[in-house]
């Protein structure tokens, strides 16, 4: 099941379940967007995958037990800065592979 990170990995900006600027990786990796858009240049700086929008999971048990109250988001906070010129280096190699040989 997808883990709902608390908050941005990098700035530390509160992510919460209904949050619309909440991104995520494969690896379920999270950022805000603006992080993903200013800094990380839609590469993730654990994997080098890109991100997408996190879902929303559901606050009310709409269907089958599957909300929050069942299954809550995660508390534990994940917080490790990028450094934005490592980074960028990073980013810039990535994106020079075609990306079906990523
Ligand atoms: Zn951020
Ligand atoms: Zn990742």
């Amino acid at each position: 099941m997808l883990e709902l990170r608390p908050t941005c990995e990098n700035c530390n900006k509160p992510l919460p379940p209904y949050s619309l600027e909440a991104r995520i990786c494969t690896y379920e990796c999270t950022f805000c967007a603006r992080c993903v858009e200013t800094i990380l240049d839609n590469v993730c700086p654990n994997c080098g995958a890109g991100f997408v929008p996190r879902p929303i999971r559901p606050s009310k048990n709409w269907k089958g037990d599957n909300f929050l109250g069942k299954d809550p988001a995660s508390t534990k906070v994940r917080h490790l800065p990028v450094d934005p010129v490592a980074h960028a280096r990073f980013s810039a190699s990535i994106k020079a592979i075609p990306p079906e040989k990523r």
